[in-house]
């Protein structure tokens, strides 16, 4: 790996980014440089201290809740620092990303959501909690290896038989048994396993009629 890279790794729900940024940190492990891995202090779905894929890969990550808690705990000596759940960062760390890699030529790889159950735009909420513009493609834009990710649509087709298409979509769902699909207006961020969340192709994601995206089909 260069020095001052910068890999984004996005995609919907279970299309494997934790897997692919654990595979990364390890990479480089296995050479003998150190990594430092961070989570959002608000992602404790699986574990407090660990970054969580949905096969239930294990990796130890510091839970960051601010920006002032990133630069204390950032050892300055390591050689790639990694971030999961980027979409639950606050906006401000974008900019912080950007100087690490291109004024201090540091090692950055970013994994996260790039849209929400809606099927828009992720966007990242500001230190006062509010919505703003940014997202993970504001970096995406600007990196260097820029990996876009995808699950497959479990959709079923039959009683035995899963869609299996190209998903970059995932419905929400507000019971088990996914029969009531989320309505529009509910908070988007609301961690959850496989039980409310499944990924769909175009083709099986239902459309809110108030979507931008439903405009546009
Ligand atoms: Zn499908």
């Amino acid at each position: 790996m260069d020095d001052g890279k910068l890999t984004i790794i996005y995609g919907t729900m279970f299309s494997g980014k934790t897997e692919e940024l654990h595979r990364i940190k390890r990479r480089a492990e296995s050479v003998g440089f150190t990594t430092q891995l961070f989570k959002p202090k608000i992602d404790r779905r699986f574990s407090e201290t660990d970054s969580v894929s949905h096969s239930k890969s294990f990796v130890e990550a510091i839970p960051i809740g601010s920006l002032d808690e990133l630069e204390k705990r950032l050892d300055r000596k390591a050689y790639l620092y990694l971030f999961d759940e980027w979409q639950f960062f606050t906006a401000e760390f974008n900019e912080f990303i950007i100087s690490l890699v291109f004024e201090e030529q540091k090692n950055v790889a970013v994994a996260g959501l790039n849209v929400d159950y809606r099927g828009e735009l992720f966007l990242m909420k500001n230190l006062e909690g509010k919505i703003t513009t940014k997202s993970i493609y504001d970096l995406e834009n600007i990196a260097h290896e820029p990996i876009h990710i995808h699950a497959l649509c479990t959709y079923p087709v039959t009683l035995a038989q899963r869609c299996g298409k190209q998903a970059d979509y995932c419905q929400r769902f507000l019971d088990e048994e996914k029969t009531k699909i989320a309505p529009f207006d509910a908070e988007t961020v609301e961690l959850g396993a496989k039980e409310k969340y499944e990924p769909r192709c175009p083709e099986h994601f239902v459309y809110y009629e108030e979507s931008r995206l439903w405009l546009h089909k």
